[in-house]
């Protein structure tokens, strides 16, 4: 396996030449997948240049929305067609489970097909103002967007951006992670052969270097950013300078919420998947759980016994629950913070070291963690793991239950679990996030934004919203009978 190039500019693969080796590794062995160099400087400067002018020659915002629409819904049956192909790619690229890169998969072709469906409708407006004027507000695409993706859902985050941008009639430069950029270059690929036009779609592949050069560059008017907080916030300052549009997906440390009138086994098992699906490296994971004090023990033995249980392993092999973290960083960071908490007087109740299994041991494994008793300054409770690590709280009443569960920087995701519909509406109203899961974890359709309140982002993807994002609103204004304006009269 390999990447067709390590730049795909102006409609052709070229090979990057700035002697700065980057090495694809799976995570499941450490073994090398694939090795390309990165982009320099240069390459940006071509990327951006070749968006620029297939932007302005407008031979794909000037086409009927309805073409456009073809184009995304054609791209839609060749990952289809290429389903099987596509989730080994993101497999081997992510560690997660080929059950998980097929539905991921199949939730880029829902995505893709709901931005064809967007396309077509006409957004623009009549206003009246007054007689003898036409005022209309119609939409115009941004224009050249620079996506930027992090590695724990690449193919799953660039539609989320590709689409809508697509749809809108923005041309774009591409930065995937350096660490699973296999799916984003196949995606490229079947947008080529679904005959998209030269240089609307650009892509460079590297590091953050490569994406600090991309968000900076004077010729991208958007920039729509997934990462970490620390990244965003290098991100928002960069676009300052040029004043581009910025929509950032940031982190998050999500609370879900259990209150005793539940069935504590469904809790659980929700709790469990809520924490360590894809190993915990998902930016909604319901990392922190706060558990009515009533319920505490029942919870914690299920989730000790439900923990322990998990199988960890290739995620080729269909047995496997969960895969490794992304790489030795990854879990050097996740065993660090642990480490912090237990110092810090945490309880470990299960988990907190490697597998023992030794067909495990070149992989970046870290059992799944739960931890009790953590105080509420420790480092794990306040900031993103992005590890299989879940922090358990109590609470005695909704007010405090609440309050914990605000209590953080972020904003994305919050759950609760009861069985009163009226607590679960103003628990539901109460959390201070972009998504709010009543006895349920993780789910999302296309059609409802996505995005985070407070440290976790700016602006929404998915949805309409995810659309208007890429768009920008022009007033026209047309006097009938044109006549002197009366000023220097
Ligand atoms: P990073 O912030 O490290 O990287 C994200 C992307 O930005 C990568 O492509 C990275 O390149 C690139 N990058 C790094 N530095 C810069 C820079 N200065 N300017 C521009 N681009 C840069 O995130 P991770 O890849 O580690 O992903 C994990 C993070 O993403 C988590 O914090 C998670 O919460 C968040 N996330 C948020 C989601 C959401 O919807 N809110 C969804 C998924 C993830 P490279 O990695 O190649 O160096």
């Amino acid at each position: 396996m390999s990447v067709p190039g390590s730049l795909f500019i102006d409609g052709t693969w070229q090979d990057a030449r700035s002697g700065r080796v980057l090495r694809v590794l799976d995570p499941f062995d450490g073994s090398l997948v694939a090795a390309h160099d990165a982009a320099t400087p240069g390459d940006v400067d071509r990327a951006v240049a070749a968006a620029r002018a297939a932007f302005e020659s407008g031979k794909w915002s000037g086409l009927p929305a309805a073409e456009r629409a073809d184009l995304l819904h054609r791209t839609a049956d060749l990952l289809v067609r290429d389903r099987e192909h596509v989730a080994l790619l993101e497999t081997r690229d992510t560690g997660k489970t080929l059950r998980e890169s097929r539905a991921d998969v199949d939730d880029v072709v829902a995505v893709l097909r709901y931005y064809a469906g967007l396309a077509v409708v006409d957004v623009s407006r009549v206003v009246d103002a007054g007689p003898g004027v036409d005022s209309r507000v119609v939409a115009e695409p941004a224009g050249v967007c620079a996506l930027v993706t992090p590695w724990n859902y690449p193919l799953l985050e660039i539609s989320w951006k590709l689409a809508p941008a697509l749809a809108a009639g923005c041309t774009a430069v591409v930065k995937p992670s350096e660490l699973t950029p296999l799916t984003t270059a196949h995606l490229l690929s079947l947008l080529a052969e679904a005959g998209l036009p030269s240089g609307v779609v650009n892509l460079v592949l590297g590091d953050g270097e490569v994406g600090a050069a991309l968000v900076a560059h004077p010729g991208v008017d958007l920039v729509s950013f997934t990462g970490g907080t620390a990244t965003g916030r290098a991100v928002l300052r960069a676009a300052a300078d040029t004043v581009k549009r910025v929509h950032c997906e940031l982190g998050g440390k999500n609370p879900n919420v259990v209150f005793p009138d539940v069935d504590v086994d469904v809790a659980v098992d929700n709790a469990l998947y809520a924490a360590f699906l894809h190993a915990g490296q998902v930016c909604s994971a319901g990392s922190r759980l706060i558990v009515h004090a009533d319920v505490h023990d029942a919870v914690v033995a299920g989730l000790v016994a439900g923990a322990e249980a998990i199988r960890l392993g290739d995620g080729r092999d269909e047995r496997t629950q969960s895969g490794p973290l992304i790489s030795a960083a990854q879990r050097a960071r996740t065993e660090g913070m642990v480490a912090g908490a237990l110092a810090d007087g945490a309880v470990l109740a299960a988990g907190g070291r490697r597998p023992e299994d030794p067909a495990l041991r070149d992989g970046f494994f870290y059992r799944p963690t739960v931890l009790t008793g953590c105080r509420r300054d420790t480092a794990v409770v306040r900031e993103e793991v992005f590890g299989p690590v879940l922090t358990v709280e109590t609470f005695t009443d909704e007010q405090e239950a609440v309050a914990l569960a605000n209590d953080t920087v972020y904003g994305l995701a919050g759950a609760v679990w009861t069985g009163d519909d009226e607590r679960a509406e103003r628990v539901a109203a109460a959390l201070r996030c972009g998504t709010v899961w009543i006895n349920d974890y993780h789910p999302y359709v296309p059609g409802a934004e996505w995005g985070g309140r407070g440290q976790s982002g700016v602006g929404r993807e998915l949805g309409p919203t995810g659309l208007a994002e890429y768009r920008e609103l022009k007033h026209v204004w047309r006097r009938r009978s044109p006549g002197r304006s009366g000023w220097l009269d």
